[in-house]
Order: C-alpha cells, then sequence, then structure tokens
C-alpha cells in the first residue's frame, strides 16, 4: 500500500516522539514549522532548513526545554547560499518551496544514534520498510580542518550496511553549513537507487554532481563548529544532531516513483495547473510523459504557486528588491509559463485554492491567510499583464539575441532582465548579457554626466576614505571566506 505525502509527514514526527532518551526518559518534542521568513537573521534569505529555528540552540546561546527534536519544516531554497531556483521544473527533485522532515538533538545523543534511527526508519518493515539494496551512504573525506569521518563509517557499518555501500565525499556535498557563518559540520547522507535506466542523461553516473540515478534523500549533519566569516571553525558547546529529509524525495521513493512531481503532494497541482491554463487537450499524465516542454511548464507552475503562497501566507509581499524581489520572480516565472501554455488570463491566484487545500491539514494558518495571498496574486497577475501587453509585442528572437535592444525593452517597457534570460534560455537562445550590460552602463554614464555633481563629489572627503576602506574590508572578508 503507498503511504500518502500527508501520512509519511506523520508518520517520520511520530517515529521521533517515540524515540526517548533513556536519561531523561523523554521523546523528540514535535515542534511546529518556523515562518519562511527567518526571525532575527540577517545572515539568512529565506529559511532553508530544519535547522534554522534552533541556530541559536546549537550554537549555545538558546535554552529550550528539551534536548531532542522533530519538525517538517518548510523551506525556500531561491536565493542564498542555497538556491535551487534554476533547477526546478528540470530536475526531478528540487522545489523552491519543499517540507524538510528533521530529527535534532542540542547536545544528547550523537552520531551513532543518529545514524541508528535513520536507518531503522527508512528500512524497517514496521516503517518506511524501503530495501536495504537501494540505499548507499555517504561520509565526509576529510579536509584540512577536518579530519575523515571513520567514525561514522564505523557507525554504518554497525547497522549493517556493507563497507562498499559507504563512500567518502569531499566537503562541497558532505560538509554542511547553513550559510557563509554559523553552525556547521560534517555529514552523511543517504542515497536512493532509482535503478538502472532512471538516468535522464542515459548515464547511470555512480556518485553524485549528476545524481539522477542516486538521488540524496536525506543528509545527517553532525553539528560540530560554529563558522565564523573569516573561514575559523570553533567547536560548538556540546555536538548536536541536525537531520534534514526532503518530504517529495521520501514520497517519490515510497510511491514508486522517480519524480517527485508524479507524488500525490504534486499531482492535484499539476492537474490544476493544466485545467487553468486551458491545457486539457491531453490529461497532466499523460503530458508528463508525451510533451516534455508543456510538462515542464506544469510542473513550474504547480512549484511556484506552493512557494508563492507559502512566501506571501509568512508575510513577504511583492517588491524591487530583497525577499519581494525574490518571490516577485517566482510569480512572474509562473505567469511565464502559463503564457506558454496558452493562457495569458490570471490564474495564479486561483492556484493558492488549489495549494490551500492540500496543505491546509499540515499548515493550518492557510486557512486564514489563503483569501489575503490569493488577492496579493491576483494583483501582481494584472500588474505584470499591462507590462507584458507592452513588452512582449516588441520581445522576439532578434531582442533577445542583442544586448542593447534587451536594453531597450528593460528601459521603456519595464520588461525585467530575469523574464527576458528566462525566455531566451527556454527558446535556446544565447542571451547577450554583456551586451544587455555595456548598454547599461553607457545608460547609466549618461545620467551620471547629467546629474553634476553626485553625491561623492559632495561628500566630505574623511566619509570618502571611510568608505572606501570598509569596502575594501568587506571585499576581503569575502575572499577569505570563499576559500572553503
Ligand atoms: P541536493 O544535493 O539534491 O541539491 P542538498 O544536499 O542541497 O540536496 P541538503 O541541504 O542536504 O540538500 O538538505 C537536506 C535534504 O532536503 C536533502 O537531502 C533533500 O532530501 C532535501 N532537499 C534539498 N534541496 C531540495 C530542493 N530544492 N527540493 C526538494 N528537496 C530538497
Ligand atoms: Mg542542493
Ligand atoms: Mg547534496
Ligand atoms: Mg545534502
Amino acid at each position: 500500500v503507498n503511504r500518502s505525502g500527508s501520512q509519511i509527514r506523520e508518520d517520520f514526527l511520530r517515529f521521533f516522539e517515540g524515540k526517548v532518551s533513556l536519561v531523561t526518559g523523554a521523546g523528540h518534542r514535535r515542534v511546529h514549522s518556523a515562518s519562511l521568513v527567518p526571525a532575527n537573521d540577517p545572515t539568512l534569505l529565506f529559511t532553508n532548513a530544519g535547522m534554522n529555528q534552533f541556530k541559536d540552540v546549537f550554537l549555545g546561546a538558546e535554552k529550550r526545554e528539551y534536548s531532542r527534536a522533530t519538525s517538517s519544516q518548510k523551506c525556500v531554497r531561491a536565493g542564498g547560499k542555497h538556491n535551487d531556483l534554476e533547477n526546478v521544473g528540470f530536475t526531478r527533485r528540487h522545489h523552491t518551496f519543499f517540507e524538510m522532515l528533521g530529527n535534532f538533538s542540542f547536545g544528547d545523543y550523537f552520531k551513532r544514534e543518529a545514524i541508528a534511527y535513520a536507518w531503522e526508519l527508512l528500512t524497517s518493515k514496521e516503517w518506511f520498510g524501503i530495501d536495504k539494496d537501494k540505499l548507499y551512504v555517504t561520509i565526509f573525506e576529510g579536509d584540512a580542518k577536518v579530519p575523515r569521518d571513520d567514525e561514522a563509517f564505523g557507525y554504518w557499518r554497525e547497522v549493517g550496511v556493507p563497507a562498499e555501500r559507504i563512500v567518502a565525499m569531499s566537503a562541497k556535498d558532505n560538509f554542511w553549513q547553513m550559510g557563509d557563518t554559523g553552525p556547521c559540520g560534517p555529514c552523511s547522507e543517504i542515497y536512493y537507487d532509482l535503478g538502472v535506466g532512471a538516468s535522464e542523461t542515459g548515464e547511470d553516473l555512480p556518485f553524485p554532481q549528476d545524481e539522477q540515478r542516486y538521488v540524496e534523500i536525506w543528509n545527517l549533519v553532525f553539528m560540530q563548529f560554529d563558522r565564523s566569516s573569516d573561514g575559523v571553525l570553533t567547536p560548538l558547546p556540546k555536538p548536536s544532531i541536525d537531520t534534514g529529509m526532503g518530504l517529495e524525495r521520501i514520497a517519490a521513493v515510497l510511491q514508486g516513483k522517480v519524480s517527485n512531481y508524479e507524488t500525490d503532494l504534486f499531482t492535484p497541482l499539476i492537474a490544476k495547473a493544466a485545467e487553468l491554463t486551458g491545457f486539457t487537450a491531453i490529461s497532466a499524465e499523460e503530458a508528463s510523459i508525451s510533451d516534455a516542454k508543456n510538462a515542464a511548464s506544469l510542473r513550474i507552475i504547480s512549484d511556484h504557486a506552493r512557494a508563492a503562497t507559502f512566501l506571501i501566507s509568512d508575510g513577504v509581499l511583492p517588491a524591487n528588491e530583497g525577499r519581494g524581489y525574490v518571490l516577485r520572480k517566482i510569480l512572474r516565472r509562473g505567469i511565464r509559463h502559463g503564457r506558454l501554455l496558452g493562457q495569458e488570463r490570471p490564474f495564479m491566484y486561483e492556484m493558492v485554492f488549489a495549494v490551500r487545500d492540500e496543505m491546509v491539514v499540515a499548515y493550518p494558518e492557510l486557512k486564514e491567510t489563503a483569501e489575503r495571498v490569493s488577492k496579493v496574486v491576483l494583483a501582481e497577475e494584472e500588474q505584470f499583464a499591462r507590462t507584458l501587453e507592452l513588452g512582449l509585442k516588441q520581445m522576439n528572437e532578434e531582442t533577445l539575441r542583442s544586448g542593447s535592444l534587451a536594453f531597450r525593452l528593460y528601459e521603456t517597457f519595464g520588461m525585467p532582465l530575469d523574464f527576458m534570460v528566462d525566455a531566451a534560455r527556454d527558446a535556446g537562445i544565447d542571451f547577450d548579457m554583456a551586451g544587455f550590460e555595456a548598454a547599461k552602463e553607457e545608460e547609466q554614464a549618461r545620467a551620471r554626466a547629467s546629474w553634476k555633481g553626485g553625491s561623492q563629489k559632495s561628500a566630505a572627503p574623511v566619509y570618502r576614505e571611510l568608505a572606501k576602506t570598509e569596502f575594501e574590508g568587506y571585499l576581503a572578508l569575502r575572499v577569505d571566506g570563499a576559500k572553503v
């Protein structure tokens, strides 16, 4: 019997509630998802992992009345350190919005228990019952600062994973960090083998970079350090555990699908997107097989409807900068794919209700917010339609190929750059970014010349010096920070 996405979410939380401390007798505390807009963390664009709301607990700066917890966390990865916006629609396992299931230990248990719990949940017949022969795990291979994780290797052997199924990997995949600073540590990832023939490229690559055949389902992070902006790793007060498993990915595995978009978490949304865009000539199911391009559009609309709904529900509004700009980009991209399917009238605002209907049980706040969210989306759709009405008539292969023509569109009709870049990519056209930048620079130089003395000139010399040093200091930081 297939477990529904909602059932899997519930089973995960229940499993960890039942895993108790031998010392205190307390199980994992079920903690509600935090907002997508991080509270008091300027280093973070959106909540991108279950551990975000516990950051200060890991750092020892905050105490809770529990030392183990479990949650299903709303995440958005569309900007900042973890950015999957470009992947969405084109891989089977990336979303802008997804749910991360996690278990956490704040100085309570460490590697041995984390590994044993994860293995039991995944493979035990009473729980997920996944065939052990389909699973591989990774460990951190070590680098100049942190040694190879032989400990984790040993614990995987203890639960019965054969040595040849344990692969050592580099920091890129197996040293997790939330952002450029903050809690971090080596990690161990669990991969599911979709089998020969599941690769989209036809190549069955043995491991990451391009893990079409092997999909990462769960990451166990052994939180051990606090990373400062100059790259120094300071040990945390207590070694801790932070894990994250994508609900959509484990649902695909347990429902026997190769793609997250074929799970029950997405099929109703894809069907709704097909209906609202008038793309009903063939069913959504058929579309995903027979018509790759249109199917990608339906996936993108479904994904972006989830992201936009939850972002606006959590208080983000479309804007020209910061979080609001990312939201705007996501909405416009959804609208564009609706147009590719032939829908020129607003439709995303109706997707909001479909998202609510699917998600309201797990995220009850949607009951209160959906009306408002839908209104915001509709206003954005109407406003953007006016831009497009003028701009789209002018946009064609020629304007996308010539940066200076594209800049003219941008200047005159407010055609967004990301919209044109996206359109070019879909049409297989190389967008002339250099030409665009050059045209923009030329325009700015012209504007500067007509200002007759800007702020730089009028600022007292001492402030000019100060601004310069600060900027150089900042650059140095960044360069250093990029080394790890
Ligand atoms: P990947 O290598 O596939 O991009 P990741 O290593 O960046 O994943 P983690 O930061 O380890 O992901 O996050 C923990 C888990 O969250 C992953 O193992 C995966 O199951 C899930 N996950 C990560 N990014 C996404 C995404 N964009 N969409 C859906 N699930 C995701
Ligand atoms: Mg990733
Ligand atoms: Mg990974
Ligand atoms: Mg990972």
